[in-house]
């Protein structure tokens, strides 16, 4: 019989840490978990899935436009905030619910409760002190917002998902995924629609090609982008709304100001003070192969180890833990190759390298790239334009990036994943007969490079 109430205590129920619970438990581990807010996590309450649902309903507008050119004529009906919200709460509660059953379907306890280290082997949650083997801190992260005036009037994604009304006017701020995608969404469901961003283009880390792409079809889409743009301050107007002042002089009137400038990981309030766990400077766990952390049975993992802060990674990095520690399978996580989507409008879907990266890495490379209108905009009236791109390492014929602009890239890519992880050679694509008609079939079709 263990000294210890249970074998791990898990703080947190994201997606790391029901994944890491639930597989612990499964592997015979006697488990606990506490959760200080909700069931899910980020990604379940206010992040990919609500995300995702209002990406949905921003679409629309578009399709309706889109039908008139196959004679669905005066096909837009009115849009209600309201039930976007209600119908999107509701299925929100609906998935707590699922969380909490995999968790008792696997034995696990939960405790309702924000959890604190005490000391290696001790945690509380609600003044209860519950002892345990391991510990595993999966808290996820935080949006950070920088301190200037008027900041306190500026919300985050975390609020954008539970606004009472929507806004007419938007001004989103920062230049990562989410900030493109919420750009998209204000846009679509007919809010004037800005984005800011520091640098000259944004999306940093993609390919150039896809950089470029999403910014000339998010212009063509309305949506107001300024680059190179630094906000200074924001005032808030005797009408509610917001009076945005720029360093570089100009102005913006606004009904909302978000900003998606970056997330911590959740490190404080969880009585780390109390162990030997070291972390970086932005307060990320550092934690090895294993996902331990410098305090030998204390681990961490998702987006508080801050990796590559995605769902996908964390219950990999979660199961990849439950195979090492309780099923005496020791893996490692492999962090090459993770495709990757972002839901802006057009979608993009990657996986591998950009072409910056390749030509680092690689001596010779082949770029094959196409860019062109999608079957369905021959009719449509739209002007967007489709991109993908192919990378290939010259020397061994292997596919080492592939990038996409266009609708439904995140569901392309996800396949195109599957082959670029198995090695897929470029006289693989070339040897694959393609789906006709698709806009997919372009990734076996291109023949040509366009320069090495
Ligand atoms: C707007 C947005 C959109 C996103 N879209 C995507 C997407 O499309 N695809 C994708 O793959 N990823 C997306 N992500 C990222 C994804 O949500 C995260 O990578 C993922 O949720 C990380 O999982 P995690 O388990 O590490 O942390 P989380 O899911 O954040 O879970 C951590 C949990 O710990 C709890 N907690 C914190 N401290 C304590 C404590 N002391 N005691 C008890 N509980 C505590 C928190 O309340 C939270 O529920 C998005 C994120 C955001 C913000």
């Amino acid at each position: 019989m263990s000294e210890y109430d249970y074998d791990l205590f898990v703080m947190g129920v994201g997606s790391g840490g029901v994944r890491a619970a639930r597989m612990s438990a499964t592997y015979g581990a006697r488990v606990a978990t506490a959760e200080d807010k909700y069931l899910g996590g980020t990604c379940v309450n206010v992040g990919c899935v609500p995300k995702k649902l209002f990406v949905y309903a921003s679409h629309f507008a578009e399709d309706y436009h889109h039908a008139e050119g196959f004679g669905w004529q005066k096909a837009a009906p009115e849009f209600d905030w309201p039930t976007l919200i209600g119908n999107k709460n509701t299925e929100i509660k609906r998935l707590n619910g699922v969380y909490k059953g995999l968790l008792d379907s696997a034995g696990v306890t939960h405790f309702d409760g924000r959890a604190r280290i005490v000391d290696a082997h001790h945690v509380s949650v609600n003044d209860q002190v519950i002892s345990t083997e391991s510990i595993l801190i999966a808290t996820g992260g935080w949006p950070t917002v920088p301190e200037f005036p008027g900041s306190e009037h500026v919300i985050t994604s975390n609020e954008a998902f539970f606004l009472d009304e929507l806004p007419g006017r938007s001004l989103v701020v920062g230049g990562g995924y989410i900030a493109v995608e919420f750009a998209g969404i204000f846009a679509g469901l007919g809010v004037e629609s800005h984005l800011s961003y520091r640098g000259p283009l944004f999306l940093r880390n993609f390919d150039q090609s896809v950089r470029q792409a999403v910014a000339e079809e998010l212009a063509k889409k309305n949506i107001n982008l300024h680059f190179d743009s630094n906000v200074e301050r924001v005032e808030k107007n005797a009408d509610g709304s917001f009076k945005v002042t720029f360093k570089e002089g100009n102005e913006l009137e606004t009904d909302l100001v978000m900003y998606a400038t970056g997330r911590k990981p959740s490190v404080a309030d969880i009585g780390l003070e109390n162990v030997n766990v070291e972390t970086r400077s932005n307060g990320a766990i550092i934690v090895d192969d294993e996902f331990r952390t410098s305090e030998a049975n204390i681990f961490a993992l998702g987006d508080v180890i801050d990796r590559i802060q995605l769902t996908p990674v964390a219950i990999k990095e979660a199961m990849v833990f439950a195979q090492t520690q309780y099923l005496n399978q020791p893996t490692t996580m492999d962090y090459e190759d993770i495709a990757t989507a972002v839901f802006c409008q057009p979608n993009i879907g990657t996986v591998g390298l950009t072409e910056a990266e390749a030509r680092e890495q690689y001596e010779e490379i082949d770029i094959y790239l196409s860019t062109f209108k999608a079957m369905k905009h021959s009719l449509s009236g739209s002007e967007e334009k489709s991109l993908m791109k192919i990378i290939v390492d010259r020397k061994s014929d292997r596919v080492i990036g592939v990038h996409m602009v266009g609708a439904e890239a995140g569901e392309i890519v996800q396949g195109i994943g599957i082959a670029v992880k198995a090695g897929a050679t470029k006289a693989i694509f070339d040897a694959t007969v393609g789906i006709h008609p698709t806009t997919a079939e372009e990734f076996v079709t291109m023949r040509e490079p366009i320069a090495n």
